[in-house]
């Protein structure tokens, strides 16, 4: 029954994607192709599932497990194991692997631990490949860390292990990790490069010396501004050539450097591809994890988090108080008594009637939701009335018109993508990055959620509890959701760039973003996981959908998936209610993942793929970032130990994992 659905599901599928495409604003030659390629794909997939249910019909008659399956899928009677919260049961962390698959792990975390493996991982691995030549070094990687912490090499290699963790009742976050392997130079080059062409450049500098001071004298009213001290360029929306390399000091986060805009196209085809394949292979339950920095220029992201700071500000010097513009909670009223020495100035009229606010007040300065749908020119929309000069004032320098054709594109790419999700009814995860891109990356994600997720959580946005602001951040979304009366959805994580946060911080003298301590950071995670959760409650007993709430718990750490699973039965959330889920890495914590997924809850693995000598890089930063969770590995290697021994004792060393677990 589960493929007959799957096949029907598939015959939809085309149309949707049909659909689609229509709606795509990419031009016709790329329409075609993308329309020629899905369709390819489509057969293949559906060719793939009706051999699957043609072996599984046969299997039935002769009376084979995979009956049973669909009988107990037909009742909707998936079983359910208890979950021992010690996360020690070696049984539950591994019944959906080979023995093979048990000792390759085994291997795979003996090499990580050696210092000296781990710190030239990548130079071995190119000895080795000149060495084996490709084909025979492949097949070392398949055999060692390829084969561990990669599901295959391509969308439809990848089938076999999304369905074997279907199967034990774990969905997956699709991401195509191939990465370029670029020197540190090259890295450097192509990002000042990017971030500051030629008129930036300049731009930079003149800003930097002479502030942003609005000086269209033909539409501004008033005398131009004199230069104010918080006109200077802020430290942290700056580039500096010693944080070029992105990658610096980050092992656990993938970084995209921009090289034009043809490869963000090509990124976005990627997710569009890796959304076609999570709906195909999961039936709706996956989710595709997008970057925002691989689908445009990192410059504009950089520049309207500068925007966004700067707007904070801005209302922090006119009417007083920390925080974002919602948190001050003043109505277009009190701004009008504000700007009464502007007199009767049309700039600030047409300002205030840009306003985003309703009955509690203010929630954005600028009308973000255009930005996000059409064609906003974004020097003309960050303006404000500044009253000490009579004069608007820009919040950020000027922008040429062909970066902010680039910004355009960008957001067209996320749009597209959201669409696409949308059509085939998967999900998008909007990756956290770099504090001096981040503002931007939120803004904007929470203004794709206010779009798509009118129905349900489509879009989703990420949280790096290791901030300072994290949970001001999440509470101050999360009220947005409630007033713009949209799906809210976000993954927690603890945050992936805390070395290069803090060296960059110190190094160009602004104040560090980073909790101050491991047990701070922890901290911050649980209070704003426990007020996500809180609110939940509150539509529960309210009798609204709880699911206008839904959060993943990424995390590798045990304390923190145990204080999830505490607080939702103290809270009175159960699984059923669909909306906490947790995550880890393929290939990381298994005792954690599997168990969650067997016993009932909704239990993601995120899902790295794509051609062996192209994935090195990823592999290269699973070393890396292994070594430095040694308790989490000991615990992993015990337990895989376990398992092996009590399958040799046993006699059970060809045991085949065959799971009949449905995910919630
Ligand atoms: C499914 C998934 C998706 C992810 N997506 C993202 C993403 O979009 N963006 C992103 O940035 N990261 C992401 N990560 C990575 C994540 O942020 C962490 O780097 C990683 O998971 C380690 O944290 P932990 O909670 O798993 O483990 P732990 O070992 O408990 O925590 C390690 C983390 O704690 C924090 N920390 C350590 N020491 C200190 C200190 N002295 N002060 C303050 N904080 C400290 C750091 O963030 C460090 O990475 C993702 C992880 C997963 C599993």
């Amino acid at each position: 029954m589960a493929f007959l659905r799957s096949v029907a599901r598939c015959n939809s599928f085309v149309s949707k994607k049909l659909h689609i495409r229509s709606n795509a604003e990419f031009n016709g030659k790329l329409l075609r192709s993308e329309l020629l390629a899905s369709h390819r794909y489509y057969n293949e997939l559906k060719r793939e599932l009706n051999t699957r249910f043609n072996s599984s019909i046969a299997s039935a008659t002769s009376g084979h497990k995979p009956q049973q399956k669909a009988t107990q899928n037909e009742k909707g009677m998936s079983p359910k194991d208890p979950l021992d919260l010690s996360f020690n049961n070696p049984n539950a962390a591994f019944k959906s692997k080979t023995t093979g698959e048990l000792i390759r792990g085994y291997v795979v975390y003996l090499l990580c631990s050696s210092t000296y493996l781990v710190d030239n991982n990548l130079k071995l691995m190119k000895v080795f490949k000149a060495l084996l030549g490709e084909r025979l070094f492949a097949l070392m990687m398949k055999q060692t860390f390829y084969g561990h912490f990669v599901a295959g090499e391509d969308r439809h290699k990848i089938i076999p292990t999304l369905e074997r963790l279907r199967s034990f009742g774990v969905k997956p976050i699709l991401d195509y990790s191939v990465e370029e392997d670029l020197s540190q130079e090259e890295a450097e080059k192509r990002e000042v490069e990017s971030i500051s062409s030629r008129l930036s450049n300049v731009r930079l500098i003149v800003d930097s010396l002479f502030g942003y001071n609005d000086s269209r004298s033909s539409t501004s009213q008033a005398p131009a501004a004199p230069v104010t001290s918080s006109d200077k360029a802020l430290p942290q929306y700056t580039v500096d050539k010693t944080f070029a390399d992105r990658r610096y000091k980050v092992s656990s986060a993938r970084t995209y450097f921009y090289l034009n805009e043809a490869t963000c196209e090509r990124n976005m085809e990627i997710f569009i591809k890796c959304l076609e394949a999570v709906s195909g292979a999961t039936f709706g339950t996956g989710i595709t994890a997008i970057k925002l920095t691989a689908l445009g220029r990192p410059q504009l992201l950089l520049q309207m988090s500068e925007v966004i700071t700067r707007t904070r500000q801005y209302m922090m010097e006119l009417v007083g108080g920390q925080g974002n513009v919602m948190t001050h909670h003043k109505t277009i009223k009190d701004l009008e008594q504000y700007y009464s020495s502007m007199g009767d100035n049309k700039d600030v009229k047409e300002f205030l009637k840009n306003i985003t606010s309703d009955k509690e007040g203010i929630l954005h300065l600028f009308p973000w939701s255009g930005i996000v749908d059409d064609n906003a020119q974004l020097s003309e929309t960050f303006r404000v009335p500044d009253p000490k000069t009579g004069q608007m004032r820009r919040l950020t320098s000027q922008i040429p018109p062909k970066e902010e054709e680039m910004f355009r594109n960008m957001i067209r790419r996320l749009n597209t993508i959201a669409k696409a999700a949308e059509e085939l009814d998967v999900r998008i995860m909007i990756d956290a990055e770099q504090t001096y891109f981040q503002p931007a990356i939120s803004r904007i994600t929470l203004e794709m959620m206010r779009k798509y997720n009118k129905e349900k959580a489509i879009v989703f946005n990420t949280y790096q509890c290791y901030l300072k602001e994290a949970y001001s951040e999440v509470c101050t979304d999360l009220e947005q959701a409630k007033r713009q009366n949209f799906f809210f959805g976000a993954k927690l994580v603890r945050g992936a760039y805390m070395e290069q946060e803090r060296a960059r911080a110190s190094a160009l003298g602004y104040a560090d973003p980073i909790n101050p301590s491991y047990e701070a950071t922890t901290q911050m995670y649980h209070k704003t996981l426990t007020e996500c959760l809180r609110r939940i409650k509150i539509l529960k007993d309210q009798g609204e959908a709880a699911n206008r709430i839904g959060i993943m718990v990424a995390s590798h750490n045990e304390d923190t998936v145990r204080f999830a699973l505490q607080k939702m039965e103290e809270i009175g959330i159960s699984p059923e209610d669909k909306v906490i889920c947790f995550g880890q890495l393929l290939g990381m914590c298994d005792y954690i993942t599997m168990p969650l997924g067997q016993s009932g809850y909704s239990a993601y693995k995120y899902i790295p793929y794509g051609p062996v000598n192209e994935v090195l890089p990823y592999l290269s930063r699973r070393a890396v970032e292994n070594k430095g969770v040694l308790q989490k590995i000991k615990k992993e290697k015990r337990l895989l130990r376990t398992e092996i021994l009590r399958r040799l004792i046993r006699g059970q060393l060809f045991y085949k994992p065959e799971g009949k677990y449905i995910p919630i």
